[in-house]
């Protein structure tokens, strides 16, 4: 009796632990606003861009963009390399490595022209504009809001290497078949990215899954938490109804599905009911869908694994393959397959 019930243990605890496992052997605050910034801009990401309508923006002029400004209500017209710092600054930590600052410039302009491109007047959540300052786009601070924001000196300290991480990549952006790219990113990946189709719905070629091997200072590459077994449970039931889960039966009722090949959880299977792992993420709040529970005595654990969708630019994993030498452009064409830096016209 108490073999089978320690049997059952472990097989419950390698369920859980498999994924989280699987990514060991490879190897925020970054903008809390990252995952859901790539989370929202993908969800127009089935539609093809139509690559007939050149952007008349040039690399070698000023270019004034449309932004609309969530703070002010209002459209702002801003030089687009301007604009660009503030999104770098309000996107990365400035004490990244200048090389993982560049790759952050240059995914902020490709995903700029990416919207222009897409919603040349203006999109449906904002119609003055292609672009905005808050989560649903892309983050952008006026720099006297990221003073504040920060700690004194910070501006004496970083704004230049802001402005050289703009400056430096001038006009250069990430193209995949000569169509600008949609460059999605994230926090942490944990370890392996993620590929497009596993998250959202949309298979992208240049949104693949690779290592991501060098996200070891990662604020948020490990995390847990704790909750009672009974909040647990009521949680669960609160969204999928009176499921037959009990604390002394969730080892059984609660089996994996599927895992992504970023090793993230796609499905679970509770009480033969299929749950997936952006809804318990969703559901319990959770880092990223690499996740697992450890059932102890009345608590139940829940370790995860990475921060955010997991899709395209790890931004510590950028930062770490800065530290390791790779430069801007080596640390794009590893997270973004195939594509190709290339210049505004
Ligand atoms: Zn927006």
């Amino acid at each position: 009796m108490k073999n089978s019930f320690i049997f059952a243990l472990i097989i419950f605890s390698m369920l859980f632990i498999i994924p989280t496992v699987a990514l060991n052997y490879l190897e925020n605050k970054i903008g809390n606003t990252n995952s859901s910034t790539s989370e929202d801009t993908n969800k127009s990401s089935s539609e093809e861009q139509n690559d007939k309508d050149n952007i008349q923006l040039s690399s070698s002029e000023p270019n004034l963009i449309k932004v609309y400004n969530l703070k002010t209500n209002e459209v702002m017209v801003i030089d687009l390399e301007e604009y660009l710092k503030g999104v770098v600054a309000s996107e990365m930590p400035a004490e990244f490595n200048i090389e993982a600052l560049k790759a952050q410039a240059v995914t902020a302009r490709t995903y700029l022209l990416y919207k222009i491109k897409k919603f040349p007047d203006g999109q449906p959540e904002h119609l003055d504009a292609p672009i905005c300052t808050g989560t649903h786009c892309q983050v952008w601070n006026s720099k006297e809001d990221l003073i504040a924001q920060h700690e004194n000196g910070w501006y004496d300290k970083y704004w230049g290497k802001i402005e050289e991480s703009v400056d430096s990549t001038r006009g250069q952006i990430l193209t995949y078949e000569n169509k600008i790219i949609e460059p999605l990113f994230h926090s942490t990946s944990g370890g392996r990215t993620e590929n497009s189709e596993d998250v959202f719905s949309t298979s992208v070629p240049y949104l693949r899954s690779v290592e991501s091997p060098y996200e070891n200072n990662a604020p948020k590459l490990h995390d847990s938490a704790k909750i009672p077994i009974g909040d647990f449970i009521s949680k669960i039931k609160s969204v999928y109804g009176d499921l037959n889960i009990t604390p002394n039966n969730l080892k059984e009722k609660i089996q994996l599905g599927s895992v992504s090949e970023g090793g993230k959880i796609k499905s679970l299977m509770i009480d033969n009911k299929e749950v997936s792992g952006r809804e318990i993420r969703s559901l319990f709040g959770l880092n990223s869908t690499n996740f697992s529970f450890i059932q102890s005595g009345n608590q139940i654990e829940i370790v995860t694994t990475g921060y955010g969708h997991g899709v395209g630019m790890s931004q510590w994993g950028a930062a770490g393959m800065a530290d390791e030498g790779y430069n801007y452009k080596e640390i794009l064409k590893h997270y973004y397959t195939n594509v190709e830096i290339a210049n505004m016209k």
